[in-house]
């Protein structure tokens, strides 16, 4: 019996946790393009498209997708103004 990963937003299912990763990242919205609202598949095609269609540098990139350190947890972005969760 294969093990899948079910996304609970659309309920696609992935076979590996890595790629239900990235994929909740969408839902989430930190695959949008800040500059003209394009919906990537994944976090890295974002900073492909920041690349090549906005012409941005790695900084300015870093500074507008998110990284691994912002996300405590997959797939929840931290809220403008609201408090942090904090792990226990
Ligand atoms: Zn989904
Ligand atoms: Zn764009």
């Amino acid at each position: 019996m294969r093990e899948s990963f079910r996304c609970e937003t659309c309920g696609k299912s992935y076979s590996s946790r890595v790629s239900l990763n990235h994929h909740s990242k969408m839902h989430a919205g930190a695959t949008t393009c800040a500059l003209c609202g394009r919906v990537s598949s994944r976090v890295a095609d974002l900073r492909t498209h920041l690349k090549v269609v906005h012409k941005l540098s790695a900084q300015e990139i870093r500074a507008l997708v998110p990284t691994r350190e912002k996300y405590h947890f997959f797939g929840v972005p931290p809220l403008a103004g609201a408090p942090q969760p904090r792990p226990q």
